[in-house]
């Protein structure tokens, strides 16, 4: 099925409602003055009629802006589906957000007819960008709504085969979908073309879920690097280029972070373990943050500045877990260890690494992780609630968000606090409106006592106490949500020599008092000089998505005076490249 834009330009119908309603704004036409102002940002180049400009799984293939001749735009996955998503033509351009920082590509263009196209490098791309203002913000704009798109046609990126309450496809899912990569779930019980692939693939014990690449490539039940390897999610570091700053996490702090830095011209490098946004990318709806009176989800917000901080140059590794930090500056630099020899060179550090979600001690709590203990709410997770009853633990903020967001989904969701009630941890709009929604109740001095259920079938029963009267209630419940507070994610700075509070937090400013005669010390840096830490891993921080991203911005004045100061270090024998 064909629909025609005003435009006249062929626009295959598909799943995706944005690629429907906002047209305009996916797909715009430069004029030939703006085409000529992009000129000095590329060079231009000549396919022939059914040529192939790019395809899926091309990686830094730059943007294509059509000077003349149509191109066909289209998406396939690992299975042989191919789905048409849109024609283009003379003064529209080719790339999407990943284009930004040379991601693999998730689209197969070819020409129809002879075409001349403009095309831009992605580090010129970024230039570009920056330059051009008013352009810049459409492009931008543009490539955002394009990767909504491609994640809403369900038509490219890996398909997962398995069932969709195995704990391996949420885990899987949950890594894609946090980091924004289009994927789509079939699930076998319910697909017959799925049930033949497990046939036909025979996977063994614990080899489920199968993911297929786009390029066919079959893997068995993955680890997240194996996963995001193959789908070409890492962008390669040789291990010997300097970086400015090294910023280790990437919620709201770190991303403010490379923002700011990489906006005034400093060269940045940000890496994080799972997904961009930190536990903010776990909130529903974050309603507190200024500038958004209806709220914002935090993947959205964290989405904007995801590709803020790209625009500006800073690079960012995603999924690369720092495990340690060499802060001798044997060669000058501080040195990153991401294992397998991998390493990162930088002559500052941002210790972004926020928050890890606390386990009470419940027995048999990690039989139930990803079986029906959550630490987070997303629409993953509320899909699995509909329809039933459900617990929820803790007092806090997030605690309230979650069981307001779930009540849109379970039957009735169960608060359970150790103390009086919510109105001393929560703030006033969640308390009033928790009162309100007649499906939430909150069990005061109650707690959790036991769990049971299988690895199987996941959590099936809920033992839970009043601590003041013993009463014990057990009901069949088959998902629990724990947002009992967090603890600093700090391990991996052991070998710095950083100081630490007792809880595990980074101290900063403390050594102002040592240093006062030279008058140096900046509130956010740490006890060792040239590393500094910003949200809620530095002690005494407001754990508020605010305050991490106005840490982000204030650090990066340290960071400069650091550096005007600091000698530039020499560079050291070549290394490992990064994951190698
Ligand atoms: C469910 C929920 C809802 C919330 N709602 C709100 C709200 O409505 N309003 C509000 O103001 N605040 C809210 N908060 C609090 C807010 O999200 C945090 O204060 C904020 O995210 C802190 O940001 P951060 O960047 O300091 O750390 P985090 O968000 O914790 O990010 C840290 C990042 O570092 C990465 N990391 C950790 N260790 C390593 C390592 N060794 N190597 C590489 N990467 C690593 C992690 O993967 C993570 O992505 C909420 C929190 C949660 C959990």
């Amino acid at each position: 099925m064909t629909n025609q834009n005003a435009d006249g330009v062929a626009v295959r119908a598909t799943r995706s409602p944005t690629l429907r309603t906002r047209y305009e704004q996916m797909f715009p036409v430069l004029t030939l003055d703006e085409i000529e102002r992009l000129r000095r940002f590329g060079t231009i180049r000549h396919y022939l009629d059914g040529q192939r400009l790019f395809e899926t799984g091309d990686i830094g293939h730059g943007m294509f802006v059509l000077i003349s001749g149509h191109v066909a735009i289209s998406q396939h996955d690992g299975l042989g589906h191919v789905t048409p998503v849109v024609d283009q033509g003379p003064g529209q351009f080719l790339a999407e957000v990943g284009t930004l920082s040379g991601r693999a590509a998730l689209v197969d263009v070819n020409a129809e007819g002879d075409v001349e196209a403009l095309v831009i490098a992605p580090e010129d791309l970024r230039r570009l960008l920056v330059a051009e203002a008013e352009l810049g913000e459409r492009i931008v704009r543009a490539l955002i709504l394009r990767r909504v798109g491609l994640i809403e046609t369900e038509a490219s990126g890996p398909v997962l085969i398995g069932s969709p309450t195995s704990a391996d496809v949420i885990r899987l899912e949950n890594f894609l979908s946090r980091n924004g990569h289009p994927h789509h779930l079939l699930d076998p019980d319910a697909d017959p073309e799925a049930a033949e692939l497990i046939v036909r693939y025979a996977p063994g014990a614990g080899e489920l879920p199968l993911v297929i690449s786009s390029d066919g490539a079959v893997l068995r039940n993955p680890q997240i690097a194996e996963l995001a390897r193959v789908l070409g999610m890492i962008a390669q570091s040789d291990g010997k280029k300097l970086y400015d700053v090294a910023v280790v996490g990437s919620g709201p702090a770190g991303l403010a972070t490379a923002v700011y830095a990489a906006s005034e011209g400093l060269s940045v490098v940000v890496l994080d373990s799972k997904a961009f946004g930190g536990q903010a990318g776990a909130s529903a709806r974050i309603e507190n943050y200024l500038g958004f009176p209806t709220g914002i989800s935090g993947q959205a917000l964290a989405g904007r500045a995801f590709v803020q901080a790209q625009k500006f140059g800073a690079e960012i590794l995603i999924p690369v877990e720092v495990k340690s930090v060499d802060c001798s500056r044997a060669n000058g630099a501080l040195a990153l260890n991401v294992g397998n020899g991998g390493r990162i060179r930088a002559r500052s550090l941002v210790i972004a690494t926020g928050a890890r979600y606390r386990r009470p001690a419940i027995e048999n709590l990690e039989t139930f992780e990803g079986r029906g203990v959550w630490y987070w709410a997303s629409p993953i997770e509320a899909q699995l609630c509909s329809g039933e009853e459900v617990i929820l633990v803790g007092g806090g903020n997030s605690a309230g968000q979650a069981a307001v967001f779930l009540s849109g989904h379970a039957t009735k969701v169960t608060i359970l606090v150790r103390g009086d009630g919510v109105a001393h941890s929560m703030s006033r709009y969640l308390v009033d409106r928790i009162a309100a929604t007649s499906s939430i109740d909150v069990m005061t001095h109650s707690e959790i006592v036991a769990l049971s259920g299988s690895p199987e079938h996941g959590l099936e029963k809920v033992l839970w106490r009043n601590r003041r009267s013993g009463a014990e209630v057990t009901n069949a419940i088959r998902n629990v949500f724990l947002f009992v507070g967090a603890d600093p994610a700090t391990t991996w700075l052991s070998d710095c020599g950083v100081a630490l509070n007792k809880t595990g937090f980074v101290i900063t400013g403390a050594r102002r008092c040592e240093l006062a005669a030279e008058g140096a010390m900046n509130a956010l840096e740490t006890s060792v000089p040239g590393v500094f830490a910003v949200g809620d891993v530095r002690a005494g921080s407001v754990k508020r998505v605010g305050a991490a991203i106005g840490e982000g911005a204030q650090v990066v004045p340290a960071l400069h005076s650091f550096l005007a100061d600091a000698s530039v270090p020499t560079r050291d024998s070549p290394r490992a490249p990064l994951g190698e």
